[in-house]
């Protein structure tokens, strides 16, 4: 078991990724290109969802190592307490000297620019949150688990380090 930032992780992955797409037929790299795309799957689910947060991607067409960018959707909410419009919006993060990570949010907020706020808390939060990753050698599958332990393979039942 390794533990793991998530941004860090993900930003790994993404990298990866490329770097395999770039070897082409070589060294299995479609194969290796696939494993790293389920992982990359795998971390976005650990990212914010719900109360609002639907359809989270990331966008691995533009993504890198050094940027990643998360694209999303908002259900705003009116004062009167009604659902108002989806905002679609993005999230970019990028490496930085003094915080390790900086996030710059997007999207037509409008009037809603404390969901704005919102957001960028709540994706910072989640981003620089530790996570394990537990790999099964039965499977040649990789798990990730934010708060329990993962002692068996949920596939195979095989024991996991
Ligand atoms: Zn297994």
């Amino acid at each position: 078991m390794r533990e793991l930032t998530i941004y860090r992780e993900l930003a790994n992955r993404i990298q990866a990724r490329l770097n395999c797409i770039k070897k082409g037929d070589q060294e299995n790299a479609v194969y290796w290109t696939g494993e790293h795309e389920k992982c990359i799957e795998s971390l976005k689910d650990l990212l914010p969802s719900g109360s609002g947060i639907e359809g989270i991607s990331i966008d691995l067409s533009n993504s890198t190592g050094e940027k990643i960018i998360i694209d999303s959707s908002f259900h705003a909410m009116n004062d009167s307490g009604y659902y108002d419009r989806w905002i679609d919006f993005s999230v970019t993060i990028t490496p930085s000297l003094i915080h390790g990570i900086s996030l710059k949010i997007s999207g037509r907020f409008g009037k809603y620019q404390d969901i704005k706020e919102y957001l960028f808390d709540v994706f910072d939060d989640s981003l620089r949150e530790t996570v394990k990753e537990y790999y099964c050698q039965n499977c040649e599958e990789v798990y990730y688990r934010k708060r329990e332990e993962l002692h068996s393979c949920p596939v195979c039942g095989n024991k996991l380090q």
